[in-house]
């Protein structure tokens, strides 16, 4: 199989109380594995079974023809991305480079959280919140819904927060406002921003 589900950072117990082994169990085991499942049963015998992850999903956004091999390649990154955008005792500030960004770029970390925050809250349904590089080389928050991942519009990701019902429901049932304080205050692995940003 061309496609294998990666490995997880760090135990699934290690971000509990703020994400469950449970969640894990369900979101890791079941939902990020079954998108690696599904690309591979497609991908199986087209020119797509050789290519990476990331050009299969440049290749595919907008091809209506193609949309099922796009949700379930960005669903895969996307996981993984997200993966690593936590970690065990996360969350307080960045330093060097990148908080120097978040000050000049949007006024201090408060303000980026509550940008952020904003974002995840507003994204009706199914979707991501992203800390990004815009096209002006700023860095942004971004929404993207569905599978939808930064790199397809032209946006450089450095952290996402899944806001999929399925992240948040087994912890904190309907109150996504919750599990998205508990990654910015206690889960955000800012070094992983950082070397993402290439600072
Ligand atoms: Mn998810």
């Amino acid at each position: 199989m061309p496609f294998e589900l990666p490995a997880l950072p760090y135990t699934p117990t290690a971000l509990e109380p703020h994400m469950s082994s449970k969640t894990f169990d369900f979101h890791y085991g079941k939902h990020h594995k079954a998108y690696v499942d599904t690309l591979n049963a497609l991908v199986a015998g087209t020119p797509h079974e050789n290519a990476t992850l990331e050009s299969i999903i440049a290749a595919t956004y907008g091809d209506d023809s193609k949309a099922k091999i796009f949700n379930n390649a960005a669903q895969i990154w996307n996981h993984t991305f997200f993966w690593n955008s936590m970690k065990p005792q996360g969350g307080g500030a960045p330093t060097g480079a990148l908080a120097q960004r978040i000050d000049a770029d949007f006024g201090g970390l408060d303000a980026f959280k509550a940008k952020f925050k904003d974002a995840a809250l507003t994204q009706f349904g199914s979707g991501w919140a992203w800390l990004v590089v815009n096209k002006e080389g700023k860095l942004d928050v971004a929404k993207t819904a569905n599978a939808v991942t930064p790199s397809v519009l032209g946006l450089k990701p450095l952290l996402t927060c899944d806001v999929w019902e399925h992240a948040y429901y087994i912890d904190y049932q309907n109150r996504r406002g919750d599990m998205v304080q508990a990654f910015l205050d206690h889960l955000v692995n800012w070094d992983f921003a950082a070397k993402n940003l290439g600072a």
